[in-house]
């Protein structure tokens, strides 16, 4: 299939069906550097019989707040509703040298911040199994956007959850790489020692392929890791010999929904029948994970955010007249900032003030060292750790956004692996039945730093031996 065929399909897609479910921000189909612009230059290297790459024409969706010089990268704000990059990511230089066409940008909770894409100034995105509910977040559009069948990979960015937690709830394949794996050069940060860009996929070969290509050292992050990068999809079908899955016992908390304690230990049985040893493993600090990361994630965020003033970077307001310097802060970032963003800055200038420094991000800081000790601890006797990913499957639109608590809570199982720096990725799991309807819900395999190679073979034989990974959404199958 020519590449522009594939892509005018893709478009075509979006244009009649994501009015539904408002995955995208923005479609990239007009201008200079359109999707369509890009397919055709692909097809035409590929008649003079050129090497374009391990992606060459397949349609992605890049999540709004990684920078692409087509179009917009709003970050689902409205402080940069029409921010213009001059430059690409390193992951987008990446996907365009592997061949791969930008399609368009995906909708996300403001800033990434957020469990549920529904903090997003361009309004929330639907969960393609069910429009009701949630699509999880804060990668929401992207894992949407390709459980909806409208392109077969995305780009997502995981803080504290943000790749894992939608691409549960969509029922696809998610991967948030060690920290140091994918540059986060041209990524607007969040928090800068947690942030990681990886991809999601309808299968964890495809998942694969899309992390080769985004891998690897930059000199634009000095925070990526100089070591090689493994071919992902080579050797995907062989199980690691003699494997050792270990399973928290904090993971099996009486809070689980009941279907998502019925999943996981039916997970559980599948490794064990596959001939793995579980082992029983203590992450007592696991409880700890959200009280330590809501204080480390907003301090790095209102530093990072800081920039946005109106004057240097972002939306500037109008004023009346009297009005002064102070004035113009205060106004722009009142009306550019949505409020879940507003009440991230405020903790985390709090936790920084001095007085707090010391009882919060410091202490916090010290939980960090400890959990990461704990992962240490764990991976000296099994390969990797199974968990859920979530404690509930998607919720409805609107049932958490006046309980933050609540909210940061679905990230319990989450941001411990973004504090340790460790990789972690879902791979479809089962259905759970809630409220009368049938949603997908995840097992989040976790693996030793820079172990992505093992994590994905080890994902790839639950994919193999259960039928999870082949359920399409009822959009993407045209019900
Ligand atoms: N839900 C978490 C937060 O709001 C994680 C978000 C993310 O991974 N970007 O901070």
């Amino acid at each position: 299939m020519r590449s522009e065929d594939h892509v005018r399909d893709v478009l075509g897609r979006i244009a009649r069906q994501d009015p539904d479910i408002r995955s995208m921000i923005s479609v990239l189909d007009e201008g200079p550097g359109s999707a369509i612009e890009q397919a055709r230059a692909i097809d035409a290297r590929i008649a003079r019989g050129e090497d374009v790459g391990p992606l060459a024409g397949v349609a992605i969706a890049v999540k709004d707040n990684i920078c692409t010089s087509v179009g917009t990268t709003t970050c689902a704000s409205n402080m940069l509703r029409s921010y213009r990059s001059p430059y690409d990511a390193t992951v987008v230089e990446r996907l365009r040298r592997a061949g791969a066409v930008v399609v368009a940008k995906a909708n996300l909770d403001e800033f990434a911040m957020g469990s549920s894409c529904e903090h997003s100034a361009f309004g929330p995105t639907h969960n393609p199994w069910d429009r009701t509910r949630v699509p999880g977040g804060s990668s929401g559009g992207s894992a949407a956007a390709v459980a909806a069948g409208f392109c077969p990979l995305a780009l997502g960015s995981d803080t504290g959850g943000s790749i894992r937690l939608p691409a549960s709830h969509c029922g696809i394949v998610g991967v948030k790489p060690t920290y140091g794996r994918v540059s986060r050069y041209g990524l607007v940060a969040y928090a800068s020692s947690l942030d990681q860009i990886g991809p999601f996929a309808r299968s964890v070969e495809d998942a694969a392929l899309l992390l080769r290509v985004l891998c690897g050292e930059d000199a634009h992050d000095s925070t990526s890791a100089s070591l090689p990068v493994p071919d992902f999809a080579l050797g995907l079908d062989e199980t690691p010999a003699g494997l050792r899955l270990g399973v928290p016992r904090q993971a099996r908390s009486s809070a689980n929904n009941p279907e998502v304690a019925r999943v996981f230990e039916e997970a559980i049985e599948v490794y064990r029948s596959l001939g793995a040893t579980i082992v029983d493993v203590d992450l007592a600090l696991l409880d700890h994970g959200i009280a330590a990361y809501y204080i480390v994630a907003p301090a790095e965020a209102s530093s990072n955010l800081a920039r946005f003033d109106g004057i240097r970077y972002g939306h500037r307001a109008s004023l009346a007249p009297g009005e002064d310097l102070f004035d113009l802060y205060c106004k722009s970032r009142s009306e550019g900032f949505g409020p879940e963003v507003q009440r991230r800055i405020m903790l985390g200038t709090h936790v920084l003030s001095s007085g707090y420094y010391d009882a919060y991000y410091n202490t916090a800081l010290k939980v960090r060292r400890a959990i990461k000790h704990e992962f240490d601890t764990v991976f000296s006797s099994c390969h990797a750790v199974l968990m859920p990913v979530a404690p509930s499957p998607a919720f409805r639109l609107g049932e958490k956004t006046q309980d933050p608590l609540a909210m940061y809570l679905e990230d319990v199982y989450t941001v411990t692996i973004n504090l340790a720096g460790l990789p972690a990725m879902s791979v479809p799991a089962g259905m759970a039945r809630d409220g009368g309807v049938s949603l997908p819900v995840g097992l989040q395999i976790v693996s030793p730093a820079f172990e992505e190679s093992m994590m994905l073979r080890i994902a790839r034989a639950f994919e193999r031996a259960t039928p999870w990974g082949s359920m399409r959404s009822p959009m993407a199958s045209g019900a």
